[in-house]
């Protein structure tokens, strides 16, 4: 259930992804780029700083809200969800959860207003669910740290202007986490991929050449850096199982529209037993993996507020995380997919809506945690924990 405020705020959400997003998404896809005006609404509605406490500028919403908005907006456009998510999770998070004060002071004002977007910079060409075989270094050199590699599949692109960059300060596994200016001199976009689904939004290679940075870019402890992104992208993952229902939903407000319009044999598509099936099964699933996103963000919300979420512990909620990005990641590939069916030869055609919403529902099963990954991390915490909980 939703509160009275976050009713408000998702309506609000929706008003805007509706009359602003939607109208302009197969152009944006078709383009392959999010327009600068819609980074500029988005910052004056405060959707660039969701989670970002008022005394930085941000709005300072509980995470329920957080993820009613990314499912609004995925509703719309996945491509502009997944923007504002990693901007308000995994970036903003981090630096909420382990900045100092004078890390905190310095980004998340210029992240709460949009002045800048953020990126999340963890994969590698050989480093992708093993995050801890990350390559880029980070040398000491005095006062300062020199990164020196390249990361992959950075999302927020040549757009962004803060990069959060993981890289190894040690032995294997041993990271730090930095925050890199991208106007820095080193630092480059070497390359963009073609992705199949989410066009619009700029997936690309960064190159770093001896990047100097001042020993406060580090962003929590030397060598805790694979914790911090752990951290980072359990919030992340919440983002991005909400962006799955937000596809999922699209998914069957195109199919109920159309199965009520579409005639064949006389009748619409609607009145034959095996679409109404095809529906109440989307709908099911779509739901019920909405309730388990819900149910994260309340948990996350509590932890947040320094409760410790009924006693469960750290790694429990982590799993039930997992749980809800690999329900909803699967629900709304599920109703993507259906989708197309109930729209037959049109679905297939780019022509129509929604082979773009099953282009897109296939990316949040891999990123931020593929779902072999997610079934890892929840059968890990079973298999400690004891039970299912
Ligand atoms: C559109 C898009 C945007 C992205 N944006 C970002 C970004 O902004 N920042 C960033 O850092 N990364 C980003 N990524 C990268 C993404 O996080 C990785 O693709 C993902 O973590 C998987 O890594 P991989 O592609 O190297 O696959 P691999 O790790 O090589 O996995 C290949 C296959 O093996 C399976 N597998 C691997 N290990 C195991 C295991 N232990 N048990 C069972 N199965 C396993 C995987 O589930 C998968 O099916 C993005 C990716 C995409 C597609």
């Amino acid at each position: 259930m939703l509160t009275n405020e976050q009713i408000e705020i998702r309506d609000l959400a929706r008003d805007f992804s509706q009359g602003e997003i939607a109208p302009h998404v197969e152009h944006w896809d078709a383009e392959a780029a999010l327009p600068a005006a819609l980074f500029d609404s988005l910052s004056e509605l405060g959707f660039m700083g969701m989670l970002i406490p008022e005394r930085y500028g941000g709005l300072d919403l509980d995470v329920g809200s957080f993820l009613v908005v990314i499912e609004e907006l995925a509703r719309a456009d996945a491509a502009s969800a997944l923007a504002v998510s990693i901007q308000n999770g995994p970036v903003a998070g981090a630096i909420l959860t382990h900045g100092t004060e004078e890390q905190r002071g310095a980004w998340l004002p210029r992240l709460a207003s949009g002045e800048i977007l953020g990126a999340f910079a963890l994969s590698e060409e050989g480093a992708g669910s093993d995050a801890g075989a990350v390559v880029t270094s980070a040398t000491r050199d005095g006062d300062h740290w020199v990164l020196d590699g390249n990361k992959k599949w950075v999302t927020n692109g040549r757009r962004a202007g803060l990069a959060l960059i993981f890289a190894r300060t040690g032995e294997a596994g041993r990271l730090g986490c930095f925050l890199v200016p991208t106007d820095v001199d080193g630092y480059a976009v070497t390359g963009r991929s073609t992705t199949m689904g989410l066009r619009a939004s700029e997936t690309v290679d960064v190159e770093l050449r001896a990047v100097r940075l001042p020993a406060n870019a580090l962003l929590g402890e030397e060598g805790r850096g694979l914790a911090v992104a752990l951290d980072a992208l359990t919030l992340g993952r919440a983002g991005i199982a909400a962006q799955a229902i937000g596809i999922g939903a699209a998914s069957l407000d195109h199919s109920v529209r159309y199965a009520g319009e579409r005639e064949q044999f006389g009748r619409p598509l609607s009145a034959f037993g095996a679409i109404q099936a095809k529906l109440a099964e989307m709908a099911a699933r779509v739901s019920a993996a909405r309730a388990a996103v819900r149910e994260v963000g309340a948990r996350l919300q509590r932890v947040r507020e320094g409760a410790d979420d009924e006693g469960v512990g750290a790694e429990a909620l982590v799993a039930r995380v997992a749980g809800a990005k690999l329900v909803a990641s699967e629900a709304a590939m599920f109703a993507s997919d259906e989708a197309v069916q109930i729209f037959g030869g049109y679905g297939y055609m780019r022509d129509y809506p929604v082979e773009k919403l099953m282009r897109d529902a296939k990316g949040t099963e891999i990123y931020e945690g593929t779902s072999e990954i997610m079934r890892v991390v929840i059968a890990r915490e079973i298999q400690r924990a004891g039970a299912a909980g």
